[in-house]
This record gives structure tokens, C-alpha cells and sequence, in this order.
């Protein structure tokens, strides 16, 4: 950008120069009422002085010429009348820069006029008023340059002219310091012209900037919503039938145990897994963004954390023939377990996928106020250029035809959402053919008693699921796939379609004495009715300590504020067996 004490370059775009015209011609018409009287006085005045002294008739022609130019200002004054003068700048710029002329040359005749030959200190008097009015007048008329020409030159040029008429010495010398004043104060009557016009310029480029801000603000905005709008629609529509499947799935797989079957059905259950993974990134997306997600920060031993991560993908690592190795860490974080875990796995993962050979990494290191996690591996690498994008939305590096199995493009998305959730920076290092290190930076914290944790899959044998729960879904295949899952595990579930054969459920079961020890409802039920507050409306009716657990393949962001709100332990579709039953398990009757 050019500094405004230094000669300014301007090279504005059309509209900018249209809106700098506009303005530059209502500056000028601003000040032309005060400039008209200011001037009327003061010829008034030269003439009563001249008269006095020198009783010559040629002031009173004068000042006769001067009154007529007067007549003039009408045509300057409709200015103001204008509706559309804002349009028509161009021409009442024109407009100006005559009437100006004319002005400046009735003042440029008076040294022609009455300007004695003799007469030094009238002449000096001539000459004071005449420089004087001609510099006066340029902060009026330096908007313009034209109208700077129009109003300096043929005032002072007929004062020159006169004084040079006289042709002696010192009517000579005085003319010669007439035309070095002009020559000056055009000079800086130019500077003054392109201070005006860059300050203008930039003015209005700057507010153009700030309005295309503000649209692609307003664009961006837009985006977001429709985004999450699409995934939450597309998510709970998927969930449902896959929710389904996953617990047929999980009870077959039961069933086929110890068959030669029973790889068909864990192979179809690794499938379903990968697709509730997907949709579970989604489910990501759209919480994270409806800001549902408070994270839990506690105390937490890094090594359980290493393990879990582990065990995910330990597997997938051997099928890739590369080292997988979580160095087993004494440390202590302050974060949510569970947020990081998902956050280490997304590296994770997508290290052991940019990884064709050797191995992946995952270290954590003390510093003095802080803990990295390094997640390094040996692969492929990102480009310089690349790295300030992959954290962006459907960004890959080198997919452009989308092939899914490459990926979604959204897993750093979130990895960049969680980290600002939990306040735990990443750092990129890569380099092309290399490897890449991610790196988090996370708060240490001093070891405590690690709590004990109920490990899911022992929930089933342990005894500690209720056991008689009421399910509230109005989807028959669900209800069946829970009777059959539950029923495995020893539980009894009674299925209704809704809140009045629940209310039906709960009368019986009192009546029986046999009472419920949980319910389970479907978030969205039949006809739009609303799960939790049904769940909720029973609770309070028959068992106000009842636990409930809500299942749900709802994602949008205003219900899932509603389900936070309520303080309901929540499951999102498609559930797995495993995490069904543990949650199960850690329900509580309510104090
Ligand atoms: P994707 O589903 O494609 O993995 P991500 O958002 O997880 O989407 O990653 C975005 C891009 O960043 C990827 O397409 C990949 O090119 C690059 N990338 C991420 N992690 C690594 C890594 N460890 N090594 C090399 N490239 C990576």
C-alpha cells in the first residue's frame, strides 16, 4: 500500500472512481453558498477602497461585471435541487468548473481595469487581495483538479499580465513573484488534490472490502447450517435401519459361535461396524458443531488410553504388514478421556492409511507444562503447500475422484474441532515421502486412583443389567432384535409401540408386582411423538426413580440440545451390542 505522504498511486475500479467523483462534486457545491458571501464582501470592499483613493469609474464597471457574474450562482444552487445529482456528478463538475472560469476571469480583469500605473501601495493592495483570494480558495476547490486550474490561473494570470504591461522594473519584479507564488501554491494545491482523492479512493475500497466480508461471512454461514442440516437428515435416516441390523448381527454372531458360519457373520458384523463408524463421524460433525458436546475434563491416565487405541487398530496394522507401537506412558493429562481417545484414533487412523511401509508410533513426552502426544509414522507425507488444508472439510490430498475408500476427507475435521473443544493445539510436521508427525499439546496434571471402570463385555455374565426392562420403539424389527439380545443375556424385555400400551405395561406390572427395573425409548416415535418426553411423562407417573435410557438416531442439532438438556443418559443409533448392554448396566435408579 502506498503511504499517503508519499506521492499516492491510485488506480481505482470504475465504481470506486464513480463513488470518488460523487463525492468530490458535493464537497464542491458544499461550501458554495459561505464562498459566494465571503466573496461579494470582500470585492465590495476592494472597490470601496480603490473608489475612495482613486474616483475611478473603471471599480464601478467592475464591480457592475463582478454583480452580473453573481447572477450565476442560480445555476450553481440547482444543484442542490437535484434528485438525481449523484448520477449526473460528471456533469455538475463541468458545470462548476465553467462558472469558475468566468469567476476567476472577472477577477483577473480587475488589475486590467483599475490597477493604478503609479500607485504602489494600491498596487500592492491589488496584489494582496488577488494572491491572497487565489490561495484562500484551494481548500474549497481541491477536490478537484480542474476546478483547482479554473479557479487559480486567470485570476492570477490577469494580475501577472497587468503587472508585466507596466514593464518597469518593478511592476516586472512583482510579476515574477505573482507567477513563483501561482507556480507554488499549485504545487501544493496538487498535493492537496491527490491527499483528498487517495483518502477517498481508500475509503470506499475499504468498504467494499468490508461488504464482501460480510456476504462471504453471510455465505459461509449458510453453508454450515445446510451441511449440518444434510448430515443430521442423512445420518438419522441411516441409523435406523442399521441400528437393526447391528443387533440381528450381534445375536447371530452369538448364535453362530463355534460354527463354521460364524466368520460369515463376523466379517458382516466388521462391515457394520465400519459403516456405524461413518455415520458416527457425521454424528460428530453435527454435534460438535451444535456445540451439544461439554467435554469432561478429568485427571487421566495416558496408558489405559494408549491401550484402548491399540486394540482398535492392532489388527489393522498386522493386515498392513507395519509396526503399530503405543509406548506405554506413566503420564497423567487433564482432558476428556473419552474426546481424546476419538481424537488419538483419528490419527491414528489416517497414520496407518497414508502408511504403505514400516510403522506408526504413538509416544507421549513430559515437558515442563505440558504433555505431547507424537503420533509419527513412516509414510507418504503431505506437501508443505498442503498442510495448512487437510484440516479443512472433504479435503484430500490426491483424490479428486472421491473414492470413498480412501476416506470421507472429514476425519481431520474433527480432529481440529476436538482440539479446540479441548484446548489442545496440533501440530503438523511432515515432509514428502518422509513421514508426518502429529503432534498434541495437552496440560499435565499430577496421577491419581485410576476409578474402576465396568468393562463392557463382561456386563452380560456379571449380573448387573436389570432385569426386567419395557422398550418403547415403534419399530418392530428393533424390538425384536433387543428381545433376542437381551434375551441372551438373561434379560427380559417387554416391546410396546408407544406411550399408551406403555402406560398399559407399566398398570400390569403393578398389578403383577412384577415391576420394571429400566425403560428404553426410541427417540422418535410413530406419528412424530417425542420419545423423551414420554419416557419422562411415565417416569413421573409410575416411578419417579426409574432409570430411562434414550436411544436415538436423531442428529439434529436443536433436538440433541434438548436431549443434553435433560439430563437422560443417551445412546446413538446404530447401537453396538456391547455398548447397549454396558450402558444397561451403568443405569442407576434415580435420587
Ligand atoms: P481422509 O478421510 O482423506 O483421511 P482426513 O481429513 O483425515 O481425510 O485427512 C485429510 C488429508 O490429509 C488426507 O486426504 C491425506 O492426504 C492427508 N493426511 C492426513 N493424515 C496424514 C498422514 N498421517 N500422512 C499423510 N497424509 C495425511
Amino acid at each position: 500500500m502506498t503511504s499517503p505522504t508519499a506521492e499516492p498511486t491510485l488506480a481505482p475500479d470504475a465504481q470506486t472512481s464513480r463513488r470518488v467523483l460523487c463525492e468530490q462534486v458535493a464537497a464542491l457545491y458544499a461550501t458554495s453558498w459561505s464562498s459566494t458571501l465571503a466573496d461579494t464582501l470582500l470585492a465590495w470592499s476592494l472597490c470601496a477602497i480603490f473608489y475612495w483613493h482613486l474616483r475611478d469609474p473603471m471599480v464601478l464597471v467592475w464591480l457592475g461585471l463582478h454583480f452580473l457574474q453573481l447572477l450565476r450562482y442560480p445555476l450553481l444552487a440547482a444543484y442542490h435541487r437535484d434528485p438525481h445529482a449523484a448520477e449526473r456528478s460528471a456533469f455538475w463538475a463541468r458545470r462548476q468548473a465553467r462558472e469558475l472560469l468566468i469567476y476567476s476571469s472577472v477577477w483577473g480583469l480587475a488589475p486590467w481595469l483599475f490597477m493604478p500605473a503609479d500607485n504602489l501601495p494600491m498596487t500592492a493592495l491589488m496584489l494582496l487581495v488577488i494572491l491572497g483570494l487565489s490561495s484562500g480558495g484551494v481548500p474549497a476547490v481541491a477536490p478537484r483538479w480542474p476546478s483547482v486550474l479554473c479557479f487559480m490561473v486567470p485570476m492570477v494570470a490577469g494580475l501577472i499580465s497587468a503587472l508585466a504591461w507596466r514593464a518597469d522594473g518593478d511592476h516586472l519584479f512583482l510579476a515574477t513573484c505573482s507567477a513563483v507564488y501561482l507556480g507554488a501554491t499549485l504545487h501544493f494545491a496538487r498535493q492537496q488534490h491527490r491527499l483528498l482523492t487517495y483518502a477517498l479512493v481508500m475509503r470506499f475500497e475499504k468498504e467494499a472490502l468490508a461488504d464482501q466480508l460480510r456476504q462471504q461471512m453471510a455465505v459461509t454461514q449458510r453453508v454450515s447450517e445446510e451441511k449440518t442440516r444434510f448430515f443430521a437428515a442423512a445420518s438419522h435416516d441411516l441409523r435406523q435401519p442399521l441400528h437393526a441390523i447391528a443387533l440381528f448381527g450381534a445375536v447371530l454372531e452369538k448364535d453362530l459361535q463355534g460354527r463354521p458360519e460364524h466368520t460369515h457373520a463376523a466379517r458382516l458384523m466388521r462391515g457394520v461396524h465400519a459403516l456405524g463408524t461413518s455415520l458416527d463421524t457425521m454424528l460428530d460433525v453435527s454435534r460438535l458443531d451444535a456445540g451439544v458436546i461439554a467435554p469432561e475434563l478429568q485427571a487421566t491416565p495416558l496408558n489405559p488410553l494408549f491401550q484402548a487405541v491399540n486394540q482398535l487398530f492392532a489388527s489393522r496394522a498386522d493386515e498392513k504388514g507395519l509396526q503399530l507401537r503405543l509406548r506405554a506412558s506413566p503420564l497423567w493429562v487433564r482432558t476428556d478421556p473419552q474426546l481424546l481417545q476419538r481424537l488419538l484414533a483419528n490419527l491414528v487412523d489416517n497414520a496407518i492409511k497414508y502408511t504403505p511401509r514400516g510403522g506408526v508410533l504413538v509416544v507421549a513426552r513430559e515437558r515442563p507444562d505440558a504433555v505431547w502426544i507424537d503420533v509419527r509414522d513412516t509414510g507418504i507425507g503431505i506437501a508443505p503447500e498442503q498442510v495448512e488444508h487437510i484440516f479443512d472439510e472433504f479435503y484430500q490430498v490426491n483424490n479428486p475422484g472421491r473414492d470413498r475408500t480412501q476416506g470421507l476427507g472429514i476425519g481431520l475435521s474433527i480432529v481440529r474441532r476436538l482440539s479446540e473443544l479441548l484446548s489442545h493445539p496440533v501440530q503438523v510436521h511432515s515432509r514428502p515421502g518422509r513421514g508426518s508427525l502429529f503432534r498434541l499439546v495437552l496440560p499435565a496434571t499430577s496421577a491419581q486412583e485410576p476409578l474402576p471402570t465396568a468393562p463392557a463385555e463382561a456386563a452380560c455374565e456379571a449380573g448387573v443389567l436389570p432385569r426386567r426392562v419395557l422398550l418403547i420403539d415403534d419399530e418392530a424389527d428393533i424390538g425384536d432384535a433387543m428381545t433376542a439380545l437381551l434375551g441372551s443375556c438373561g434379560v427380559a424385555l417387554q416391546v410396546v409401540r408407544d406411550e399408551a400400551l406403555a402406560i398399559a405395561a407399566f398398570t400390569e406390572a403393578m398389578t403383577q408386582a412384577t415391576p420394571f427395573d429400566a425403560l428404553v425409548c426410541d427417540y422418535r416415535l410413530a406419528d412424530g411423538a417425542d420419545g423423551l418426553d414420554a419416557g419422562l411423562r411415565l417416569r413421573t407417573r409410575f416411578d419417579p426413580q426409574l432409570p430411562l435410557l434414550l436411544v436415538t438416531g436423531e442428529t439434529a442439532p436443536e433436538r440433541l440440545q434438548w436431549v443434553r438438556e435433560s439430563g437422560v443418559p443417551v445412546l446413538f443409533k446404530p447401537v453396538a451390542a456391547q455398548a447397549l448392554l454396558a450402558a444397561l448396566a451403568s443405569l442407576r435408579r434415580v435420587v
